[in-house]
């Protein structure tokens, strides 16, 4: 085993839940693969189908993969109809809380929407988007908050054989812009503004901003949410949705359209973590069982869960698993508007408490923040409904794992950490309690699931032992899989299939263990090679952040004469705990124990933040850029550039 490999081991598992050997995990799973065709044909099935596909999977002309071709589906229809067929009519499908408070912290709006009622908006909404002239095959572009309304409308595009591109909310002008324009739509839906952090963001300004820059969009609908006055509104182009709504008969049924399996459903952008973000494309009716098929294994959704998963729609999180995958198998959710430490830290925790919330999904950069709060803000409320807690984004780190099994989850949970991508469609690596559950381990990514073919390979494309660090590789399609980048089949080839001919490449650097659980340890382009050995990013941060000061870590690799290269690591320490010399050289000295001397960062800088994009990850690239002095490149995702100007000062201090 290389230096700087993980601790392996460790087993986790609790008298809540049957865990099952990994040896028969894997049996089954090589089941899975064994008979391929029939094992997705069999998931498939479980959905309605107006038509049944005739091809399974088309893999005639790789990488444009098909699946099941011949099939017709719709996602409205599967998400809200079929839902109210069930007897679930009068079941909540959706609770939604406002970000605003009382005096003692409680929600001053809170909107309850059963299956009947949001198959009503949203047949509304979709009567409104072929009013306003939208077809099958156009796209919209939705730059909303959360509300009920996003939901409402990307469940309606998808109603019509629409497609949505979502932009998150966050984004500035420019950025929605290139992505309305890259997407060529002609409807953009906004709002006056939203809450978050006690403020208003007024949205409807930034949008004007982005629609002068934005040739394609002939019209704009506009929710109230705020209420806002003076909100400047152009004739002819912009409306009011309530004025919208105004002229649509309260009984209003839009026929779903049988939609071919291959047509496009969403156009996103990914997260721009690495460089520019790139319109990934995905269909629906592949999507749509992959989406279904791990709202079950991965989430084991019963009748009576109440499923909150705290992404953004923004990501393809919440596409995925805010806005499909709890209606398609069924489920009660929560969405919540606003920040998580307003107006107190404990936000979320009193959500949990008071909605009983018993699957929750979020991500290591929320569990760090809370981390850095301290325990005492959820230890205040009753968290004991909660079961089953997945992260998704980053890898955990151990120590973030042990803090969330321990302080949410009472050590009574499945915890697991969910590997998966934009392009993915839906989760790929996991633990899987409502399939099959194996033992849990601090840190991992767990086994593939059943039907998917991951494996960790050399630059050559040949698999790797278990300790041996290497990439991350699908070999197989499966069912979410992306169906390109928009307008760019050449660039799609040259990301995703061109490295390793046949095998999807993740972009992930990663080693299996001794069971076949992945740990993914970083982005391949930010390995760092030190005296001839690779270390994962996340490695040495994991170190760090096991220190009792530190709450989150960036690590980069800068030159170095004689290594090659050499760590440097940006520290945001715990509240409570005092930056300085002393803690600078007890935590080179920390890693050097943790992990080995290669590793041992040459400096570390004490930051009040790292860059993040804005869904919360770590942006190592413009940390590497700083050091080295190079141009940032692509900036639009990050969230907040303070951060990148602290760093570059602590650089030329240095100097
Ligand atoms: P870009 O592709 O534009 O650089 P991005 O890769 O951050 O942005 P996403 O598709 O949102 O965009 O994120 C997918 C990536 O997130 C994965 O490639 C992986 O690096 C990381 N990731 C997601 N979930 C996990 C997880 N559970 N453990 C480790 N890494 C994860
Ligand atoms: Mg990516």
């Amino acid at each position: 085993m290389e230096p700087g490999s993980l601790p392996f081991g460790e087993y986790v598992t609790n008298d809540k839940f049957v865990f099952q050997r990994i040896e028969d995990y894997w049996r089954r799973h090589a089941e899975t693969l064994k008979n391929f065709n029939e094992f997705w044909d069999g998931v498939a099935s479980e959905l309605e189908w107006f038509e049944k596909w005739k091809n399974l999977l088309d893999d005639s002309n790789p990488p444009f993969y098909k699946w099941f071709v011949g099939g017709k589906i719709n996602l409205s229809y599967l998400a809200l109809d079929l839902n109210v067929k069930k007897g679930r009519g009068n079941k909540v499908a959706l609770i939604w809380e406002g970000e605003p408070v009382d005096g003692n912290g409680m929600p001053l709006e809170v909107m309850r929407y059963t299956y009947g009622e949001l198959l009503r908006e949203v047949n509304k909404a979709a009567y409104v988007l072929k009013r306003l002239g939208v077809g099958k095959g156009d796209r919209i572009s939705i730059y909303l908050p959360m509300i009920p309304e996003t939901i409402i409308f990307m469940l309606a595009a998808w109603r019509i054989g629409a497609i949505t591109s979502v932009v998150f909310s966050g984004f500035s002008a420019e950025a929605l812009a290139d992505r309305i324009n890259d997407a060529g739509a002609k409807l953009l839906i906004t709002a006056d503004g939203f809450w978050r952090r006690g403020k208003i963001v007024p949205l409807k300004e930034t949008a004007d901003k982005a629609v002068e820059r934005a040739r394609s969009v002939e019209k704009v609908v506009v929710v109230k949410r705020i209420g806002l006055n003076n909100v400047p509104m152009r004739e002819g182009r912009d409306y009011w949705l309530h004025d919208l709504l105004r002229e649509v008969p309260s009984d209003v049924f839009v026929e779903p359209e049988r939609l071919e399996s291959e047509h496009p459903s969403f156009i996103l952008y990914t997260s721009g973590t690495t460089g520019k973000p790139k319109g990934i494309v995905h269909d629906t009716g592949g999507w749509a069982v992959h989406v279904y098929a791990t709202m079950k294994w991965v989430f084991d959704i019963r009748e009576h869960d109440v499923y909150w998963c705290t992404a953004d729609v923004g990501w393809v999180t919440g596409h995925s698993y805010v806005v499909l995958g709890p209606m398609l198998v069924g489920a009660t959710q929560v969405v919540y508007e606003g920040a998580p430490d307003y107006p107190q830290p404990d936000r979320w925790w009193s959500i949990i408490e008071r909605y009983k919330v018993s699957v929750f999904y979020t991500s290591p950069t929320a569990i760090r923040m809370f981390m850095k709060f301290g325990e005492d803000w959820p230890r205040r409320h009753d968290l004991s409904s909660l079961r089953i807690i997945h992260s998704v984004g980053e890898p955990i780190n151990p120590e973030a794992w042990r803090w969330t099994y321990r302080v949410l989850g009472n050590e009574k949970v499945v915890l697991g950490s969910t590997w998966w991508m934009t392009e993915t469609g839906g989760i790929m690596i996991s633990h899987t309690p409502g399939f099959f559950l194996v033992p849990m381990k601090p840190g991992t990514n767990g086994p593939p699931l059943p039907g998917i073919e991951a494996d960790i390979v050399d630059a050559k494309g040949e698999s790797v032992p278990p300790g041996v660090k290497g990439y991350l590789v699908i070999k197989r399609p499966w069912p979410g899989m992306l169906h390109g980048i928009w307008g760019d089949p050449e660039r799609y080839k040259a990301t995703y299939w061109a490295r390793f001919p046949g095998y999807f490449y993740a972009g992930d650097f990663a080693v299996k263990d001794q069971d076949g659980f992945i740990w993914v340890l970083g982005r391949a382009d930010e390995v760092l090679k030190v005296a001839g050995h690779r270390l994962g990013t996340y490695e040495i941060e994991s170190a760090l952040v096991g220190h009792p000061a530190v709450a989150e870590a960036a690590v980069v690799g800068v030159p170095d004469p004689i290594k090659a290269e050499t760590p440097v690591a940006f520290v945001v320490l715990k509240q409570g705990f005092k930056a300085g010399p002393e803690l600078r050289e007890e935590l080179r000295r920390h890693v050097r124990n943790a992990i080995g001397p290669i590793a041992e960062p040459s400096t570390v800088f004490f930051v009040s933040k790292v860059p993040k994009t804005r869904s919360g990850k770590i942006m190592r690239r413009l940390l590497r850029s700083i050091a080295l002095n190079a141009p940032l490149g692509d900036v639009s995702t990050l969230e907040d550039e303070t951060s990148v100007d602290e760093a570059r000062k602590l650089f030329e201090e240095l100097k």
